[in-house]
């Protein structure tokens, strides 16, 4: 049995910015990955409703990184616990555990992937169609290649090799629609 991704709100970066938005089910597991910047909260409402979703049911919230475009409408999910990279959060009670390898539910994973922050992770989601990646370390499909908002360029590079070498099927990037990586190039 594998998990069922779903992308409520495909975001960009331009004038404007809105985060990609994510649910992930699994079994038990509801997970929203990145509940940041958009237009208007119905962006991620509507489509969560069309998917039969209460917010309240969401179980989980993963904070891809600290940055406000990804996490500015995180309270719309009241009883999720929230994940980052360091610890779970949950009501008043903050559990510091490492992220890279914490498992969420059978199909959902996280890994550290540092570079455009330090703080950055992926969410790891076993799907029918393989490992799908929901990931800071691309904006889009279209790019750019170098991060301008990267702490660490280098180390992304390297995090987006060692993500890449898990050979992804999909990529769920930051700003945009998932895209197959199978087109970009392995860096060495
Ligand atoms: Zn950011
Ligand atoms: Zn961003």
């Amino acid at each position: 049995m594998t998990a069922r991704l779903d992308v409520l709100c495909a975001g960009y970066a331009a004038d404007r910015v809105a985060s990609t938005v994510v649910l992930i089910r699994d079994q038990d597991a509801v997970i929203v990955v990145d509940p940041g910047m958009v237009a208007d909260r119905r962006r991620i409402l509507d489509p969560l409703a069309r998917l039969g979703v209460e917010p309240a049911s969401v179980t989980d919230v993963v904070f891809s990184h600290h940055h406000p475009d990804h996490t500015l409408n995180a309270a719309l999910f009241e009883r999720a616990r929230f994940h980052d990279v360091w610890a779970i959060y949950s009501g008043d009670e903050w559990t510091d555990r490492p992220a890279d390898g914490f498992a969420l539910s059978p199909g959902v994973r996280l890994m550290a992937t540092p570079g455009h922050t330090a703080q950055d992770i992926t969410t790891l989601v076993s799907t029918d169609g393989g490992l799908a990646a929901c990931t800071h370390l691309w904006w889009s499909a279209e790019g750019p290649d170098i991060d301008p908002l990267a702490e660490d360029q280098a180390l992304l590079e390297r995090s987006r090799a060692r993500l890449l070498g898990l050979s992804p099927a999909l990529i769920v990037p930051g700003h945009g629609a998932p895209f197959d990586p199978a087109g970009l190039e392995q860096q060495p």
